[in-house]
């Protein structure tokens, strides 16, 4: 299937310059939904994985089915202050300032073998700090995987300790 006819350029969102790529064309349609976590599960399939951590929060909509399909355990990365456990946090760059995420202690015990998920890697800098995170409970990262991954952002420099694979480059 050619996922690529399931996303919709939205031009100056969300603000002036930036071409967002909406993945709700390819949400809404029950086949390319299907599609799209078979082949994100494909990407990873013969490694064994015992945690998938998915991006608040488009990462929230495919980690799970990937984490069953894996017959493993599914836990949120979230913006700061959303979580009700203790945390351990990461801060990153902004265009614009800085953001913080979040991982509950007890998310990944030391050693296991851990899938993080997002929809889309730009320029890399939400991936990165999420795979701090991983690393600070002691969790192993097995890949990186996306639905879409903007080449011309180099966001992939920021993760070549890892694995990063994606159905869609741009
Ligand atoms: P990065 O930190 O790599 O620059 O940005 C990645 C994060 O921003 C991801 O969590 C992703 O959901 C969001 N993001 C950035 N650009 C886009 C885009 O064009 N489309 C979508 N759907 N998400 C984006």
């Amino acid at each position: 299937m050619d996922f690529s006819t399931y996303v919709r350029d939205v031009e100056d969102f969300p603000e002036k310059g930036i071409v967002f790529k909406d993945i709700t064309p390819l949400l809404m349609n029950a086949s390319a939904l299907e599609a799209a976590a078979d082949a994100l599960f494909r990407l990873v399939k013969d490694q064994a994985i015992d945690k998938v951590v998915g991006v608040d929060s488009r990462g929230f909509i495919f980690a799970p089915m990937l984490a069953n399909k894996l017959g493993a355990g599914f836990v949120p990365v979230r913006k700061v202050g959303k979580l009700p456990h203790k945390t351990v946090s990461e801060s990153y760059d902004l265009e614009y300032g800085t953001d913080t995420l979040e991982i509950h202690i007890d998310a990944i015990k030391n050693g296991e073998k851990v899938l993080v998920h997002d929809d889309v890697l730009a320029t890399g800098g939400t991936a990165q700090a999420v795979c701090k995170l991983v690393k600070q409970l002691g969790g192993e990262i097995v890949q990186c995987n996306f639905l879409i991954h903007l080449g011309f952002l180099e966001g992939a420099a920021k993760l070549k300790d890892y694995p990063v694979a994606a159905l869609l480059k741009y």
